[in-house]
């Protein structure tokens, strides 16, 4: 049904999923940066062909309503479902006469505040993100850890320091806008935040009050910044500034990336979330991408045949 090129390809529809380099044809899952390219032929959700446009500027898009089937040729159809990981994130269902793939692209199956929840969908052969595929990821409820988070935001502003909150621009920074909502927060937004945030506003997500960040002008702010840009000028101005994480990773103790502390809230599924995921969906066979060689272990202790989605390398 499928091989592994560098990304998922069906040789029987010439499709490819999530390339890195620019192919004929080819879905994309999601908005962000290494999952986006300028294909010949784009299939995606409304939302995400949008939030593409607003970073690579014009493109041709099939834009396709989750649940909906679409004709790729080569006796194989298509439909997208939504993954929980971002506004427009989509998981990618192909059917090949009696065969079904799913290749749920980047996943979360806990309710989101910025899109649709993600569905588990039965399948023949299951490609799956494994990002926090250890038993250690094991991620709190929201309802537990933002608690926690917005009382250091709050400590934080009283003892008249800086609180810098890392979140990417598209996904990350506008969930916890939604999450921080009911504290109250002054929110001050780096620029490309900022333009992100106005296009989830066309997409139809309504926020809070906020405003766009300016260097010099951050105090008494909560200040959202991607986590690459920590060594800005809007970060170095800020009277005191705290780098706040709110990732996976804070599991470890500490994310890849500087950050003075950091809370365990993240847009990916954790380890019980994928375990669900294959037990729910009863695939024959399971692929993994991205994580650790150990999840597949896990699975196969379960008595799953799982392989690293790099075996795959002739057609079946
Ligand atoms: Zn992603």
């Amino acid at each position: 049904m499928f091989v592994w090129r560098d990304a998922v390809h069906v040789p029987a529809a010439d499709l490819w999923i999530d390339p890195p380099v620019p192919r004929a044809r080819a879905v994309v899952t999601h908005a962000h940066g290494d999952h986006i390219g300028r294909h010949h032929s784009i299939l995606a959700t409304r939302e995400t062909a949008a939030l593409m446009r607003a970073r690579l500027g014009p493109l041709t898009v099939t834009e396709l309503a989750y649940g909906t089937w679409h004709d790729l040729g080569g006796d194989c159809r298509l439909r997208l479902h939504p993954a929980g990981h971002i506004l427009g994130a989509a998981q990618v269902e192909i059917v090949r006469r009696s065969e079904r793939l799913l290749c749920t692209g980047d996943f979360r199956l806990e309710r989101s505040e910025t899109c649709a929840p993600a569905v588990i969908v039965p399948c023949d052969i299951l490609v799956m993100e494994c990002t926090f595929g250890r038993p250690h990821y094991r991620f709190p409820p929201r309802s537990e850890v933002v608690p926690q988070l917005a009382a250091d935001l709050r400590r934080t502003l009283d003892d008249g320091a800086t609180p810098i909150l890392l979140a990417y621009a598209v996904g990350r920074g506008q969930e916890l806008m939604k999450l921080l909502e009911p504290y109250g927060f002054p929110l001050a937004l780096a620029p490309h935040l900022h333009a992100m945030v106005k296009v989830y506003e066309e997409l139809g997500i309504r926020f809070g009050p906020y405003e766009l960040a300016r260097p010099g002008q951050t105090r008494g702010k909560v200040v959202l910044v991607p986590p690459h840009a920590t060594t800005s000028a809007l970060v170095r101005q800020s009277t005191r500034p705290v780098l706040i994480a709110a990732t996976g990773w804070a599991r470890d103790g500490a994310p890849p990336y500087r950050a003075d502390r950091s809370y365990p809230l993240s847009d990916h599924a954790d380890f019980d979330e994928l375990m669900r995921y294959v037990e729910e969906a009863r695939p024959r066979e399971v692929f993994t991408m991205h994580g650790f060689d150990e999840f597949r272990d896990h699975l196969r202790a379960r008595g799953i045949h799982a392989h690293p989605v790099t075996a795959k390398v002739i057609t079946t």
